[in-house]
């Protein structure tokens, strides 16, 4: 799955929780999550498929950017952390291609290794996916600029 679609699924996440540490955590079980259904890869090295892991990278960094900066000052931190979780996993891509090595124990890889179901045939469908997600993120980033909740009596300071 591409790696901006991690991303945004984790922003999301981040919007429906609470605090930082859940928003990591269920973004880290998202991924998993979001690798077991049907989506993009490709068993090629990832040497071969850098015209598409480079630009899914850029823009999935600048979708983390972009969210968090326009995300409402009391939700920054968890919309952040969800797409920090949501991300992480996928970091073993490019620690491989510029380290030689996967930052991961070995049995994080094996899991990550055994849930994917892909196929190469299926980048359309990422795309579509991915579009969704931007309109759906993009619609509660919007909401930043609604109201809080109001504040208990007496704590206004003038
Ligand atoms: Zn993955």
């Amino acid at each position: 799955m591409l790696v901006t679609n991690h991303v945004l699924s984790g922003a999301l996440i981040g919007y429906a929780t609470r605090r930082a540490p859940v928003a990591f955590t269920v973004g880290v079980a998202s991924h998993l999550a979001l690798d077991a259904v049907p989506h993009w890869g490709d068993d090629r090295a990832i040497e071969d498929v850098l015209h598409i892991a480079v630009p899914d990278g850029l823009l999935g960094a600048t979708a983390m950017a972009v969210v968090t900066l326009t995300s409402a000052p009391q939700r920054r931190l968890r919309v952040l952390a969800g797409m920090a979780g949501a991300a992480l996993l996928d970091m073993d891509k490019p620690s491989r291609l510029f380290f030689g090595f996967s930052p991961f124990p070995g049995v994080v890889d094996h899991v990550h290794q055994r849930v994917q179901r892909e196929s190469a045939g299926r980048l359309p469908q990422e795309f579509v996916v991915g579009s969704v997600l931007m309109v759906v993120v993009a619609v509660c980033t919007r909401r930043r600029g609604m109201p809080g909740p109001p504040r208990p009596v007496g704590t206004a300071s003038g």
